[in-house]
């Protein structure tokens, strides 16, 4: 039904909003009101992808870790279920091969970007500890990163999401069961 990509540096809060973002669905699509469809939600990450962390260090290494996220992705992808993609989803040439799958499987789209300082991602990302990046690893996907952008179709409709600001669920939800409303960004 739908694939909700989500985007950050990493340690950006971006698993703490998939979850947040699960639950918000679940709730509305157990709601008494919803009249829709049967949905399921499914949070897609490196994880279950078996992409660690260490995946990340060389872009030989990257490359295949990419490939099977979207796989498994590709797999989620359906009229029955919400695929949230939970992963760094820094590159504009994938968040694009995962829009024209979502195209493809007649799916609705929308994009998270989740916003926090690098500093305070470096910060989290200490704290946490276990499964963590190198220190080269970290500051290149920072350096990297390419920031969604609500001009191009593929990251359309952008949601961004600040660090200490409550993400607009209700909004996200409507994006997603009802579609954009607003006129398609100019084609790039
Ligand atoms: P990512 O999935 O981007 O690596 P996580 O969601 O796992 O990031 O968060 C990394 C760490 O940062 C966690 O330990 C979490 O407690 C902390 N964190 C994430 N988002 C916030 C936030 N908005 N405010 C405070 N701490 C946060
Ligand atoms: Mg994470």
């Amino acid at each position: 039904m739908a694939l909700v990509t989500i985007s950050g540096f990493p340690c950006s809060g971006k698993t703490t909003r998939a979850k947040q973002l699960k639950e918000y669905f679940e709730s509305r699509i157990s709601a008494s009101e919803y009249d829709g469809p049967e949905l399921s939600v499914a949070i897609i990450d490196d994880d279950i992808s078996h992409v660690p962390r260490s995946s990340y260090d060389t872009s030989a290494l990257e490359k295949p870790a990419r490939a099977s996220l979207f796989s498994n992705v590709s797999r989620s992808l359906g009229t029955d279920t919400i695929t949230i993609v939970d992963s760094a989803n820094y590159i504009k040439g994938y968040r694009y091969q995962m829009y024209c799958a979502a195209r493809e499987a007649r799916v609705r789209v929308a994009t998270i970007h989740v916003v926090a300082p690098p500093d305070k991602c470096k910060e989290w990302h200490e704290k946490r500890g276990e499964c963590s990046y190198k220190p080269a690893t970290f500051d290149n996907l920072i350096m990297r990163f390419e920031e969604p952008s609500s001009m191009v179709r593929w990251d359309s409709p952008l949601f961004t999401i600040p660090w200490d600001e409550e993400p607009p669920f209700e909004d996200i939800w409507n994006a997603i069961l009802k579609g954009d409303k607003k006129p398609p960004p100019a084609a790039v």
